[in-house]
């Protein structure tokens, strides 16, 4: 096998390429990993004191993340800014459908939490630090990639000078707007929802009692998420509120009581009143999948590989899972001598991951597709299948299952790879 400077070079650590470098670390102690992140922030210049914001952003990591940040030991640093849900109300504004889900009926302590970004990419931070293995550039910039008959040659741009990396596999966790997937004419599939997520921490008069609502209304979805002290429920929530173009500036240029009384109108009154909004961002919503995620040597995960709308709270969950398809194959390969960023390698992961990120990203879009249209039929359809879900115990588990990430299939046997096979 050819030398290489580093085993893997992951091109950005954020919450996805720092959660693979720490479960590379786990599962192949072995293996050299290299992340380039060009924001500058690296595990040996953490902050001393963590304070959690009111304005902080938060993700929804479903029960099936949990585990897995518990399996790489992580949880128990995660866990005390760790909100936990234990019941979804789903429903449909105006309408009379609604279904509910609870943590005690699937039998678990959650159905999964609400943790600050920050907090979850200091936690990774943390972990990474006592890592050898793992060396972290930053601020550093991946800005080429030359793939080479095995492996790539990478040309990492730091402190203003640039130098190459050779390594036996690039992932590439670039994020959303990744340019190296452009750069490497990986073809991503746009959907536009001609919608925009405002999101925003919220306060209201009454306590979340750890709830989380899934609105559908006839402007769009909406999702207020409880977050806050994980042992006492608060009065604070995550909202993500889908608008269109035109209402979402009239949103952004409103006092922050008008928000909040447009917000009422909209949420209603579950939550008593809303009495607080704080920063509000903003983003278009598209569904972006690449059909093909790896190329011999290359592999895209996280954002780069699907960016799904955020009211379901899945994108960040899907990506996870992809990741820990990804060790398993990278570590099979490994034990079995295999060059990890052999074609063969890389396809058994994307085969495995397949169905579930098809899965995952149908459940997500259409959401967007049925509770997002205005039509009496589909209304009528869509109480029918909130009042059913509520009927049914059967239906509201399946349902429940793939909310909480734990629908998904792991891992395949590596039928296709030997050691004499020639997959590049
Ligand atoms: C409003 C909103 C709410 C969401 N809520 C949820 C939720 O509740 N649950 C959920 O599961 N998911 C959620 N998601 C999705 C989740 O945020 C993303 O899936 C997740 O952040 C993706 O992480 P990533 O590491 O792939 O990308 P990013 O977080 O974008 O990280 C990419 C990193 O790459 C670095 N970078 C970029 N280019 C280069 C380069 N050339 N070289 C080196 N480094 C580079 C960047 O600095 C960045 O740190 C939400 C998304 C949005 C927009």
């Amino acid at each position: 096998m050819a030398e290489f400077d580093t085993d893997i070079l992951i091109a950005g650590g954020g919450l996805a390429g720092a959660t693979l470098a720490l479960a590379l670390s786990r599962a192949l102690p072995e293996c050299r990993t290299t992340v380039v992140e060009s924001f500058p922030l690296s595990p040996d210049a953490l902050p001393d004191t963590y304070q959690p914001s009111y304005d902080a952003r938060s993700t929804a990591l479903a029960w099936a993340s949990r585990n897995i940040y518990e399996a790489l030991g992580l949880w128990p640093d995660l866990a005390p800014y760790a909100t936990p849900i234990q019941r979804i109300h789903v429903s449909d504004r105006g309408r009379f459908g609604a279904t509910r889900m609870s943590c005690d009926e699937q039998g678990v302590p959650a159905l999964g939490y609400v943790v600050d970004n920050r907090w979850m990419g200091l936690s990774l931070m943390r972990a990474l630090l006592g890592e050898s293995a793992v060396q972290w550039r930053a601020p550093a910039e991946v800005v080429d990639v030359t793939p080479m008959t095995e492996g790539v040659s990478v040309v990492v741009s730091e402190g203003g000078e640039q130098t190459s990396m050779t390594a036996q596999c690039l992932v590439v966790a670039d994020g959303g707007r990744s340019g190296l997937r452009e750069k490497l004419g990986f073809n991503p599939d746009h959907t536009h929802y001609d919608q925009h997520a405002l999101i925003a921490n919220v306060s209201t008069a009454n306590p979340h009692e750890f709830r989380a609502y899934e609105r559908f209304t006839d402007t769009g979805p909406m999702a207020l998420l409880p977050r806050g002290n994980p042992q006492r429920a608060g009065h604070e929530s995550a909202l993500v509120w889908t608008l269109s173009g035109d209402d979402l500036e009239e949103v952004l240029a409103a006092s922050d009581e008008e928000k909040c009384r447009r917000l009422q109108a909209r949420f209603g009154w579950r939550l008593g009143r809303f009495n607080r909004i704080g920063e509000c961002s903003h983003y278009p919503l598209t569904l972006t999948t690449v059909a093909e995620s790896v190329r011999p040597g290359i592999v895209l995960v996280g954002n780069a590989a699907h960016t799904l709308h955020p009211v379901a709270g899945q994108g960040f969950n899907l990506a996870l899972r992809g990741l820990m398809t990804l060790v398993d194959q990278l570590r099979i390969a490994s034990d079995k001598g295999i060059p990890l960023g052999r074609l063969d390698v890389l396809q058994a992961y994307q085969l495995t991951h397949r169905e579930d990120w098809q899965q995952t990203v149908r459940l997500s879009d259409s959401l967007i597709q049925i509770f997002g249209a205005e039509s009496s039929l589909l209304g009528a359809a869509r109480d029918a299948g909130l009042v059913g879900l509520d009927l049914m115990p059967g239906a509201r588990r399946w349902f429940a299952r793939r909310a909480m990430g734990l629908a998904a299939k792991r891992t395949a046997p590596l039928k296709s790879v030997e050691p004499e096979g020639t997959g590049t």
